[in-house]
């Protein structure tokens, strides 16, 4: 159970959008999410634009929650603490592996020149679009395709972020991350305890840095029929 006024607690009837958004703001720093950029830039990204139906009124709780074709939105401190961690400047190009709501892609997209983001599910891509366009989020490109490739296309990027577990960090996506570039992604086997690790790349090889244990849907292999 969760004392009263603490940030993980539900809704509180009869709060204001101001107040909620306070306490939005107010579970990100009291877990860790510090950065300043990133919490102005999650002031200004809605969460509740990205969750649909019945979670509609969890979209500000800290806490992950179910979108179609069975995946999750993130919860907001860890998508604070990867934003973070990934260190993006505002000439960045960044890829994301997994789109998912949208929610990550559209804070990235306040921080850096240009996103590219990719999802396996077809559905997800194209509702996450829709969503860009109405915020006039011009600076994010969607694609469907097995993220676990990369973008060869598009490589090499400053910065790559991905938002489902894989067993190893995939090597097309070590491959296209410039020297110099950060890598964010969870890695472990999708059912235990995985790990939040940072990858630096540098002209002497790539730094392993564990951050902390998450839980992430699997990265998974191939396009969905959805
Ligand atoms: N970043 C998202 C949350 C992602 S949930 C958000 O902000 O809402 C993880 C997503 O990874 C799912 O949408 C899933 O479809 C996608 N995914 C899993 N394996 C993938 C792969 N190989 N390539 C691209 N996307 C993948």
């Amino acid at each position: 159970m969760t004392a009263k006024g603490d940030p993980g607690e539900a809704g509180i009837p009869g709060e204001t959008d101001a107040e909620r958004k306070m306490r939005f703001l107010y579970a990100l720093r009291s877990r860790g999410v510090t950065d300043g950029r990133v919490l102005t830039a999650m002031e200004k990204v809605d969460r509740g634009l990205f969750v649909r139906g019945h979670f509609a009124d969890r979209a500000y709780e800290d806490m992950p929650l179910p979108i179609a074709c069975g995946q999750t939105i993130s919860q907001p401190s860890v998508v604070g603490l990867m934003t973070q961690a990934l260190n993006v400047q505002p000439r960045d190009t960044v890829l994301e592996v997994g789109t998912g709501s949208g929610y990550q892609a559209a804070i990235l997209s306040q921080l850096c020149r240009r996103v590219y983001t990719v999802d396996r599910h077809r559905r997800l891509v194209a509702e996450a679009q829709e969503i860009f366009r109405n915020l006039g989020l011009v600076n994010i490109t969607a694609f469907s395709a097995d993220g676990s490739f990369g973008l060869p296309d598009q490589a090499p990027f400053d910065r790559i972020i991905v938002t489902a577990a894989a067993e190893d960090p995939p090597g097309p996506l070590l491959a296209q991350l410039k020297v110099g570039g950060i890598m964010v992604l969870p890695v472990g086997q999708s059912d235990t305890v995985q790990s939040l690790i940072k990858v630096t790349r540098s002209d002497r090889g790539y730094e392993y840095e564990e951050l902390r244990s998450v839980r992430f849907v699997p990265l998974v292999e191939g396009l969905s029929n959805e």
